[in-house]
C-alpha cells in the first residue's frame, strides 16, 4: 500500500512484489487520468549566475498533487511515465505549460531568457520526438533558443546512435542541451565529447558534500576544470549554503541553483518573486 506521512510526502511500503506491482498499475492509471484531466504543475526554480547574481534562466519541474495520495515526487511518476509510455505525453504536457508560461511572462513584461525543460531520454524513442516538439514550441512563437533541454539518463541508452542522432537535430533547430545530474547516474565521460552539449550540470550530491568532504571536493573541481578544457560551461545544482555558492564562483563555475537562491515555486510565485510591485494576473 501507499502512505502518506506527516509531511505529505510519499513512499512505497516494501510489501512484495504484487503489491508493488499492483500499486504501480494504479498510479499508472491515475497518471493517464491526471495528464488527461490537466491535474499537474509546473513548478519553476531560478537559476543565477555565480559571477553578478543576475537572473540566468529557470527550470521547469513537474508536480503532482494527488488529491488523495499527496504530493507524489517526480522521481515516482517521471519513472511510471517512462515505464508505462505515458512519459511522452508527460513531456508535452509540460513544454505546453511552459509555453503558456513564457507567453504570459513576455507579455507581463517580465524577462526570462530562458527555461529549462527535464527530457528523459525515453522520450527520444519516438521518431517524430523533435519534429513534433518543434512544432508546439514554433505554435507558441517562443523561439527555439529559449527553451534548453536538460538531459536526464536513468538507465544506460538503448540506441546510443539513434539518440545521438535524434538529439543533433534538436540542436539543429536551436534548443539548447545540457547533461543533467553530472557524475551521477549513467552519464561518462565518453558523452561529453559524443553528445551537442554545451553545459554540464554537477549533480547535488557532489555540491552537497562539497564543503565537508574532500573526494566531493576535488570531484566537483574536476568537473570544472574538465568542463573549461572542453569550452563547456557549469551548473551548480542542490546550492544550500552562502559557503558552497561563494566556493563555487572561486572555482570558476558559470551558474547556480538550489534553496540557497530559491526553491521551486509555482508560476504566481515566481512572478511575485521576480518583481514583488507588479501584481500578477496570469
Ligand atoms: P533534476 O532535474 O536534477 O532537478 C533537481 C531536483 O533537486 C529537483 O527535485 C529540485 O526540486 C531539487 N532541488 C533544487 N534545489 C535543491 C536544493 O538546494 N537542495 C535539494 N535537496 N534539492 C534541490 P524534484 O523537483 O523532486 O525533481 C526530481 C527529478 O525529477 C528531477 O531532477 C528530474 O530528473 C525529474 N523531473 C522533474 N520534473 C520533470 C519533468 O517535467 N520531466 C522529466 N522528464 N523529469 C522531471
Ligand atoms: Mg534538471
Ligand atoms: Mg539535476
Ligand atoms: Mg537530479
Amino acid at each position: 500500500a501507499v502512505k502518506e506521512t506527516g509531511k505529505a510526502d510519499f513512499r512505497f511500503y516494501e510489501e512484495g512484489m504484487l503489491e508493488q506491482a499492483r500499486e504501480r498499475l494504479a498510479l499508472t492509471v491515475e497518471l493517464r487520468e491526471a495528464l488527461q484531466q490537466g491535474l499537474l504543475d509546473v513548478e519553476y526554480q531560478p537559476k543565477r549566475n555565480l559571477r553578478d547574481g543576475t537572473l540566468a534562466g529557470v527550470e521547469a519541474l513537474a508536480r503532482w498533487h494527488h488529491p488523495t495520495r499527496g504530493d507524489v515526487p517526480p522521481s515516482i511518476f517521471v519513472a511510471i511515465a517512462e515505464r508505462s509510455g505515458l512519459i511522452h505525453a508527460l513531456g508535452e504536457y509540460v513544454l505546453r505549460c511552459v509555453l503558456n508560461q513564457m507567453n504570459a511572462w513576455d507579455e507581463a513584461g517580465q524577462c526570462i531568457d530562458y527555461v529549462a525543460i527535464n527530457l528523459s531520454m525515453h522520450e527520444l524513442s519516438r521518431p517524430a520526438f523533435v519534429d513534433t516538439l518543434h512544432r508546439v514550441v514554433r505554435s507558441y512563437g517562443v523561439a527555439p533558443t529559449r527553451i534548453r533541454f536538460e538531459l536526464t539518463e536513468s538507465t544506460a541508452m538503448r540506441e546510443p546512435g539513434e539518440t545521438l542522432r535524434q538529439l543533433v537535430k534538436l540542436r539543429s533547430h536551436g534548443f539548447d542541451l545540457l547533461i543533467d545530474d553530472f557524475g551521477a547516474g549513467y552519464w561518462n565521460l565518453g558523452h561529453l565529447r559524443e553528445l551537442p552539449v554545451g553545459t554540464i550540470k554537477i549533480d547535488q550530491s557532489f555540491v552537497r558534500g562539497s564543503q565537508s568532504n574532500l573526494a566531493d571536493r576535488e570531484i566537483t573541481e574536476a568537473i570544472v576544470g574538465l568542463a573549461k578544457k572542453l569550452n563547456m560551461r557549469t551548473i551548480a545544482e542542490g546550492v544550500e549554503t552562502e559557503a558552497q555558492a561563494d566556493w563555487l564562483r572561486e572555482l570558476g563555475c558559470d551558474v547556480g541553483q538550489g534553496y540557497f537562491f530559491a526553491r521551486p515555486m509555482t508560476a504566481a510565485a515566481f512572478s511575485r518573486y521576480l518583481d514583488p510591485t507588479v501584481a500578477y494576473a496570469g
